[in-house]
């Protein structure tokens, strides 16, 4: 029995007696959330790592993931497969450790992508991320050279999955890390006098990714030490907890330029492969293909490092046409985007073929894979998103025209469009109908004026009537009451004094009742 005497309990403790409390009132159907430990000390029933319950389901076949990726990532086949079957594979394989059927010898399936910026690298992997449900954490290998850190820093990426899996530390430790820039951190052994952090990196890479222990406090983050302290000054220990990389998928890329030579000098000496071919006309793709482990490790790669990534696979680059299909077929497309900023300010767009192919082509240019794509666009259409929402202008058509000179295309689409102005006077005169049951009616030469103004005030019809009529509902709902009247032609005289004209109005209709 506590008394003021004795020592406060921990947190555990109390949660301990609170469950085997609940367990003797209630028996089963009463239970406390988070307590599984307790739970399963009632029960007999042992909670070990090895035979926990799934974190997560894994019931994926690499055709599935294959699937599900066709509809987000245009090309890229390849990569799309070795991916799908490389994430079954692990999965599966720590699924297996879940069951407590470990195969000692596993060599997991981390993965090497070689390719150029834009060109999916990263969509694929977070797509297969949200797929199967893992957290997901993407950085560049340089940003840890360049720091001249030493240890630590990597480490922050597995506390970084942690966060993003809210706090869960099993679905952390079932993550995937994504390390772009991988080529920048490898150290040729010829070049003398340069720096040995990439070689650092590559040291504390590799022991993330066999196997340690990351603590789920960084040694230099203060806020969490000084959290610790306080901790140990409370209950005189402190709990430390830890993430355990042994199950978390790494995926690494790079452009790897340097290593063409070193390729195409190989080939060149065996030309095994190649039926005869001169290396130094083989494409650039297919030398990458080719690519050994020898290669990597004359690029500037510990063998260690190299040799535990086991996958690897090339993407190709992005063509014309890729983009186009980037544009209109990716579920991701930049086009709905677009579409949808519009849409907020009730502008309707639509992109016509050759409009789409002459974004693609410009894209292309950029050299930055479907990175260009967005560049474009906004090249393009920005001015168009700053002048259209306070205009008249509520739809218009992104033609290869617009995209080749989209000033020139702003200016008329401002200037020219008379039919759609007078249009918008009859719509408002019909929603205005519909809302309130009166009808309005500006006759031509009101109409011409409210379009002037329009136009010169840069503001939509919409906005030009509603200004000028805000008491109108009002007024002519009483004009209604009194006299049974229920049409009313706005006259042009109107538009410069709309409140002198409505009590007017009002005043002798009181005097017809
Ligand atoms: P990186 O290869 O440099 O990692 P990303 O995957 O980040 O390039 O691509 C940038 C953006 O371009 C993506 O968010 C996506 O919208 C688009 N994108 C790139 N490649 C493709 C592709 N093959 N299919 C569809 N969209 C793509």
């Amino acid at each position: 029995m506590w008394n003021a005497d004795t020592p406060l309990p921990s947190p555990e403790e109390i949660q301990q007696k609170l469950a085997e409390f609940m367990k003797r009132e209630f028996g089963d159907r009463v239970q406390l959330a988070g307590m599984p430990q307790a739970e399963a000390a009632e029960t007999g029933e042992q909670v070990t790592p090895g035979k926990r319950k799934y974190a997560f389901d894994f019931n994926f076949k690499p055709k599935d993931i294959k699937a599900h990726l066709d509809r987000f990532v245009i090309q890229q086949d390849d990569a799309k497969k070795v991916l799908s079957i490389a994430v079954c594979d692990h999965y599966n394989h720590v699924k297996a450790c879940e069951c407590g059927d470990d195969l000692p010898d596993y060599v997991k399936q981390n993965v090497l992508l070689i390719g150029p910026t834009g060109v999916g690298k990263t969509y694929l992997i977070k797509t297969i991320a949200e797929l199967i449900g893992v957290p997901f954490v993407k950085a560049d290998a340089t940003k840890f050279s360049e720091t001249g850190y030493v240890g630590g820093d990597v480490e922050d990426l597995v506390r970084e999955l942690f966060q993003r899996a809210d706090g869960d530390i099993q679905l952390a430790q079932y993550g995937i890390i994504y390390l772009d820039e991988i080529d920048k951190i490898s150290t040729p052994a010829n070049i003398i006098g340069r720096d040995v952090s990439g070689r650092g990196v590559q040291t504390n890479l590799l022991k993330l990714m066999e196997e340690t222990e990351v603590p789920l406090r960084s040694p230099t983050d203060i806020q969490a030490q000084l959290q610790a302290a306080f901790e140990f000054q409370r209950r005189g220990k402190v709990k430390r907890e830890t993430i355990n990389t042994r199950h978390i998928l790494f995926i690494v890329s790079g452009a790897f330029d340097g290593m063409l030579d070193i390729i195409r000098r190989r080939v060149r000496e065996s030309q095994i492969g190649f039926g005869g071919a001169r290396a130094a006309e083989i494409a650039e793709e297919e030398l990458f293909a080719h690519s050994s482990t020898q290669d990597f490790i004359k690029f500037g790669f510990e063998p260690e490092f190299i040799g535990r990534l086991p996958v690897r696979v090339v993407l190709s680059k992005l063509t014309v046409e890729d983009l186009y299909r980037i544009l209109t077929e990716s579920a991701g497309s930049v086009i709905k985007q677009y579409a949808g900023s519009f849409q907020a300010f009730g502008i309707d767009v639509i992109f016509d073929r050759d409009g789409l192919r002459a974004i693609a082509e410009q894209a292309a240019k950029e050299n930055t894979g479907a990175r260009g794509l967005l560049t474009v666009c906004e090249r393009v259409l920005r001015e168009f998103k700053y002048e259209l929402p306070s205009s008249h202008v509520r739809h218009f058509t992104v033609t290869r025209s617009l995209v080749e000179n989209p000033a020139a295309a702003l200016e008329l689409l401002l200037r020219e469009a008379p039919t759609a102005f007078h249009e918008f006077v009859r719509d408002y005169e019909r929603r205005f109908a519909e809302r309130y049951g009166l009808k309005i009616h500006f006759p031509p030469d009101a109409t011409e004026e409210l379009i002037r103004r329009a136009r010169d005030g840069k503001q939509s019809i919409t906005a030009v009537v509603d200004a000028l009529l805000k008491d109108y509902q009002f007024g002519l709902g009483l004009i209604r009451k009194n006299t049974g009247q229920t049409e009313f032609e706005i006259p042009l005289a109107a538009l410069d004094a709309p409140d002198k004209f409505l009590s007017e109005w009002v005043v002798s209709s009181y005097k017809k009742a």
